[in-house]
């Protein structure tokens, strides 16, 4: 299959909408991370974005809408019947990085949900993204636009490294504002439950819902822990969210995770960093200071790019994890496989 190279211009929007209408893939620009878009509502659509990105089925994908109307088909009830704080950040927070999951309308078929009887829903703030929705006029199926597994891409080009020759087109916008997926929020229960951190923060939500929110326990990783390495703990979490489960994030290059304050770090980087060479490795440094926007938006390019240098190891220093640090330091120890020197 010949990928397309789309433009931002309307006429090329317009296409992109039809492609997805008539069943086919568009990889496009949101403001977290690129999507692989699809007809949420088509079944063989959705199957072939599985089958594209070599998903596991039971990893079920987020609904994106390009108005709160759309909603209506999409959960259980209509939009009316949603949980009230469902209501509250559906339009405090939408359009922005946030997915809610909601309990589902039986019209959203369970390839999309992988089975489940709930569907997560976002509303985007990107304008190409709200454009292309509404073109296509269908609720779009949208997971990560890479390769299951591999850093999720954050430019066109780490789209194309992935997917050129598997998708119908690719939307070659901008680098991605935020850099790491969308918050996502499970409504369905008394309280609601952060599954994914992300840019918009634990405290954030609770300062809109003026009520207190909580992590999915599979978030909290003490990175305190007295013992070395975690890796071992990684497979003993059982996350409410499918996705979080598996394996992600993860380059070429194997990814160690460095904890500790100025001079731990610069010890430890360079003792381990010295080690590599020694064993003929390649070794790079990624440090962020403690600006977690800066991370989050550069963090998953980096890791692209050091792959294309060739580097075999990749030490990351780890960041504070207040506010949206929280969200970074989840990718880093998921790109680390929870491997932590300390
Ligand atoms: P991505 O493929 O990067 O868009 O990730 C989507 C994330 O949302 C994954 O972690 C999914 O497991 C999660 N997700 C999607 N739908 C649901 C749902 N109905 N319930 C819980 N988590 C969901
Ligand atoms: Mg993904």
């Amino acid at each position: 299959m010949k990928t397309l190279r789309l433009s931002t211009s309307e006429i090329d929007i317009a296409r992109a909408g039809d492609i997805i209408r008539s069943g086919g893939l568009v990889a496009f620009p949101t403001e977290t991370v690129y999507g692989l878009g699809a007809n949420a509502l088509d079944e063989e659509a959705v199957r072939s974005v599985y089958e594209a990105k070599g998903r596991p089925s039971d990893n079920p994908m987020i609904v994106h809408i390009a108005d709160i109307a759309d909603l209506d088909g999409l959960v259980e009830g209509g939009a009316f019947r949603m949980p009230p704080y469902a209501k509250i950040l559906a339009k405090q927070m939408w359009p922005g990085p946030l997915t809610m999951v909601l309990r589902k309308n039986p019209s959203v078929p369970g390839v999309t949900t992988g089975g489940l009887d709930t569907v997560a829903i976002r509303m985007p703030m990107n304008e190409t993204a709200r454009k292309l929705i509404a073109e296509a006029g269908v609720p779009v199926a949208a997971p990560s636009a890479n390769t299951s597994g591999r850093p999720s891409p954050t430019t066109a080009y780490d789209v194309l490294e992935d997917m050129d020759g598997r998708i119908d087109a690719v939307i070659m916008g901008d680098q991605c504002d935020v850099g790491i997926e969308s918050t996502v929020i499970d409504m369905t229960g008394d309280e609601p439950i952060i599954l994914r951190p992300g840019i918009v923060t634990k405290e954030w939500i609770e300062k809109v819902l003026r009520t207190e929110v909580s992590y999915d326990n599979s978030l909290l990783i003490n990175i305190e822990d007295e013992s070395e390495d975690m890796s071992g703990t990684y497979t003993d979490f059982k996350p409410r969210s499918p996705g979080m489960k598996y394996k992600h994030y993860a380059p070429k290059a194997k990814v160690r995770l460095i904890a500790g304050d100025n001079e731990t770090f610069a010890e430890k980087v360079m003792e381990l960093g010295v080690e590599a060479m020694r064993e003929g490795l390649k070794p790079a440094i990624l440090e962020y200071g403690n600006d977690a926007n800066k991370a989050a938006h550069k963090l998953f390019a980096d890791l692209r790019e050091l792959d294309r240098q060739g580097y075999d190891i990749i030490f990351i220093r780890a960041i504070d994890t207040k506010g949206a640090g929280f969200g970074v330091m989840n990718r880093m120890l998921k790109s680390a496989g929870y491997d932590i020197v300390k």
